[in-house]
């Protein structure tokens, strides 16, 4: 994502002061790891800036519609994504920043830019990851793909999954222990 730059100005001297900033991402993909989403509208946000002495807050939504592949079918699944963001900028490098021996994770800050400006994508970025399920569905009940002939079973039925289920019955019944009672005739 391209860096977006807000200036810490006037508007945010003083601690208490509060500003909000509502904005527009023109970008049209958003490639995670595994996967990724093309965002036909780009992402809108939503955000309030807070001075709050030692830093500003950044809190607030990002909302974007995702279109990615489900998991299950592999058919388009789309996503509506309204992600809560929250990102801390600090003025300045905190005291005790050192991390303790064995400590291996990272600040949860970012720090103000020395010509006060923040970078506010990474927290565009972070929320829009946190928002994303980590299994993608066209739909909650998506039936997914036959095991047997690969059709989309939201789309047809082949019927090989109902041959399936009487399949296993059949298994499992001849493999109960009482099986060889099925034969036996009562007189
Ligand atoms: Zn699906
Ligand atoms: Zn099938």
């Amino acid at each position: 994502m391209d860096p977006i730059l807000v200036s810490i100005d006037d508007r945010l001297a003083n601690a208490g002061d509060t500003t909000s900033l509502v904005g527009h991402v023109n970008q049209d993909v958003f490639a995670l790891t595994e996967r990724s989403f093309s965002l036909p509208d780009g992402m809108d946000y939503d955000v309030v800036l807070t001075n709050v002495g030692e830093g500003i807050l950044a809190t607030g939504i990002l909302r974007a519609r995702a279109v990615g592949t489900c998991d299950r079918c592999l058919d388009e699944a789309v996503l509506d994504v309204a992600a809560e963001v929250d990102e801390y900028y600090l003025f300045h490098e905190p005291d005790e920043g050192v991390l303790e021996e064995g400590e291996e994770e990272g600040p949860d800050y970012v720090l103000v830019s020395p010509d006060l400006t923040i970078d506010l994508s990474g927290a565009l970025e972070a929320a829009f990851v946190m928002d994303v399920p980590f299994v993608v569905l066209c739909r909650e009940d998506c039936a997914g793909l036959c095991p047997v002939c690969g059709e989309n079973l939201n789309h047809v039925d082949c019927g090989h999954a109902a041959q399936l289920e009487r399949q296993e019955q059949e298994d499992r019944l001849a493999s109960s222990p009482f099986a060889s009672l099925r034969n036996l005739k009562l007189d």
